[in-house]
């Protein structure tokens, strides 16, 4: 780690500990290492903290305690939750999901499409949103489960779920929502939106990588991918408790911090998008600017390469994202951008800001003087087809 702390505008990818969060997970880290299902004191101890976040997790997400399961990320939440359907009624062999989901669920649906699962991989238009008729068209008989995103991690674009989720109880077919981008950002109900599960990952909200959560309707038949006697035989290994305790109290400070993040972390992202829009010629939004999470922005800046600039970016102090971090590293485009007909040019050129709660106003200020000139700098060295004069994007069909 660097001694000057970094301009992160990567909460997306993934977000600081708070403090808070960090201060109540230490002494589990330290002296109360019972394992939670022990008898003795320690050990109820640790069971008692547990169920005492399952109480914060259930609070945030809208739901009861005793339908949240503690996992170990996301990607865990939303295998178990698409596998758990497929295996209950292995008779129905169509999976429902979209074009732009996070690569959990793509790369398990590819895995399942191998095992003679029909993929409909729904597409969307090129604000990023999703139309539900389109979803209500390709139910069928054989439709085992829905699976989408409520926000996109990479443009912040929402999808109806409250239309999803009435269609899929219309046609009885079960919900899978992977909300990972939603807490602590949007508030969320559970109990009114009524699917069937729902992913959450703690490294998002400001909790530690390494836990998440899954939330499984009462109503549903489930089967755990982890067999073993832990979370009530639904997800078996003895329970990261510090992380546990972590998650649970990153859900609380989540639900405080809920109208800040709708006040000031949005105007902080708005501020940021606005002045580079009005200052840096040929720069557009990737995604719809209204339905959409209010700390991120998805911007392509017409003659730069993402990944050029995401050195140039670092060597300045600044974090940011070229497409998913998942699959940064690689010069694919991103498919999201690719999904929302962006030519593969625009989405080379495009960079994921994504602000969150623990940074400072000056972050915005020191971010707003960096990027012009990086862009203006890859801009003067970038073969230009136009004489000198970057190429403008054609708005994606
Ligand atoms: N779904 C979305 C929308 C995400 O953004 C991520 C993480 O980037 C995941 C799932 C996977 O979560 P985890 O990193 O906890 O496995």
């Amino acid at each position: 780690m660097t001694t000057q702390d970094p301009i992160y505008l990567d909460n997306n990818a993934t977000t600081r500990i708070d403090p808070v969060v960090l201060r109540e997970m230490l002494p589990w880290l330290e002296n109360g290492y019972g394992n939670p299902s022990s008898v003795y004191g320690m050990g109820r101890r640790a069971r008692e903290a547990t169920e005492v976040a399952r109480e914060q997790v259930a609070s945030l997400l809208g739901t009861r305690p005793s339908e949240v399961i503690f996992t170990s990320c996301g990607t865990e939440s939303i295998n178990t939750a698409i596998l758990s359907a497929c295996a209950l009624d292995p008779d129905k062999r169509q999976i429902i999901t979209s074009a732009v989901e996070h690569s959990a669920t793509l790369k398990l649906c590819d895995h399942l499409a191998r095992r003679g699962y029909e993929i409909v991989r729904l597409p969307v238009d090129a604000s990023g949103r999703l139309d539900p008729e389109a979803l209500r068209a390709a139910i069928h008989a054989e439709t085992a489960l829905v699976s989408l995103l409520w926000a996109n991690n990479e443009t912040g674009v929402l999808f109806p779920v409250e239309e999803i989720s009435r269609i899929c109880r219309e046609h009885r077919v079960p919900l899978h929502l992977d909300a990972v981008q939603v807490p602590g950002k949007l508030p969320i109900d559970f109990q009114a939106l009524e699917p069937d599960f729902l992913s959450v990952s703690g490294h998002k909200l400001h909790a530690p990588k390494g836990v998440g959560a899954l939330v499984v309707h009462r109503r549903i038949k489930f089967q755990p991918l982890l067999r073993g006697s832990q979370e009530a035989s639904r997800r078996g290994g003895t329970e990261n408790v510090a992380s546990i305790v972590g998650l649970g109290t990153a859900a609380q400070r989540a639900q405080e911090f809920l109208d800040f993040e709708a006040s000031t972390v949005r105007a902080w992202r708005d501020r940021f998008e606005e002045t580079l829009l009005a200052t840096v010629p040929n720069t557009a939004v990737n995604g719809d600017r209204e339905l959409r999470l209010p700390n991120t922005s998805n911007l392509s800046f017409a003659g730069i390469e993402a990944e050029g600039a995401l050195l140039l970016l670092d060597e300045a102090g600044l974090c940011c994202s070229a497409g998913s971090a998942c699959t940064s590293g690689s010069v694919a485009p991103s498919h999201v951008l690719l999904g929302m007909g962006c030519s593969p040019e625009r989405a080379r050129a495009s960079l994921r800001f994504s602000f969150g709660r623990l940074q400072k106003d000056s972050d915005v200020d020191a971010a707003l003087q960096i990027i012009p000139r990086v862009v203006a700098k890859l801009r003067a060295v970038a073969p230009a087809p136009t004489g000198g004069s970057p190429v403008r994007f054609a708005e994606p069909a």
